[in-house]
């Protein structure tokens, strides 16, 4: 077998076990050499019972373009596979996983299924842990204020930060370091396209609008990021911190939910 054609099934197994399991896995891709002796492996043996021909030896992207969220999980991949090898800014010395991001993966439904991209501010300690982002116990009130209004992880929504590597002390992304990172967020929004934007806390808000304002000012208020609706709501740890903040939360997600059916309809 060809390296191309083991990169073809890999990926494509991959891509079954991340459905399986509810969330995608952004371990490194293996690197594929071609089999001494290559085994005929034709496009008509290689299809599936439909003749969609799943296991084509084409490249991916030539092979899938009837299929956007395939393709925008290939994509996601890709980044998460450099993100995973990036030493841009000094926050990688510090790291024990960079935390790329996490969102659905549902073949039921191919079109349009990350709706909203939420974004934080950076990994904390949990998250830094695990390579997943909002998994301490504000990312359990994270996932709680999301479902709320019906939006989770594991179904429509993806969630990443400004910086994908733990600042130390949990100290604000220096302006270096978020700038150095931008570019992996801008893959991803490029790539997911998402018909809302979500930002949780003042850093998020702050360095995405390029403003000094603050979160108190701004939150609830719809704006827009390089076209797309955009909201600021409070970062769940402020919540933590003062539950005087729980009820204009509570406000400001009504209200996105409201601007999400209207943009979703
Ligand atoms: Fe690279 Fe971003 Fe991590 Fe800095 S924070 S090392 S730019 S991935």
């Amino acid at each position: 077998m060809k390296a191309e054609e083991k990169q073809v099934l890999y990926s494509f197994f991959k891509t079954a076990s991340d459905y399986f399991s509810g969330y995608k896995s952004y371990e490194k891709i293996p690197e594929f050499t071609d089999d001494t002796e290559v085994i005929s492996f034709t496009e008509e043996s290689c299809q599936d019972k439909n003749g969609s021909g799943l296991f084509s030896v084409k490249p991916v992207s030539e092979e899938c373009t009837a299929n956007e969220t395939f393709l925008i999980s290939e994509e996601l991949n890709r980044i998460a596979e450099a993100v995973s090898l990036c030493t841009g800014c000094g926050l990688c010395s510090f790291r024990k996983n960079v935390v790329p991001g996490e969102g659905p993966y549902n073949f039921s439904n191919f079109q349009n299924i990350i709706d909203v991209m939420v974004i934080g501010e950076g990994p904390g300690a949990d998250e830094d842990v695990q390579g997943r982002p909002f998994v301490g116990k504000a990312g359990q009130l994270l996932d709680k204020m999301l479902s709320a209004i019906d939006l989770f992880r594991d179904r429509n929504c993806f969630i990443a930060n400004i910086v994908k590597c733990r600042p130390p002390n949990n100290r604000d992304p220096l302006p270096e370091e978020s700038n150095a990172c931008r570019k992996f967020l801008e893959a991803q929004i490029t790539a997911i396209k998402p018909k809302a934007i979500l930002a949780v806390g003042r850093v998020a808000l702050q360095n995405l609008l390029d403003t000094k304002e603050g979160i108190t000012k701004l939150h609830g208020k719809f704006l827009e990021y390089k076209g797309i609706p955009f909201m600021a709501t409070y970062h769940p740890s402020a919540l933590l911190r003062d539950v005087n903040l729980k009820r204009p939360a509570w406000e400001d997600l009504k209200l996105f939910r409201s601007k999400l059916e209207e943009l979703i309809r």
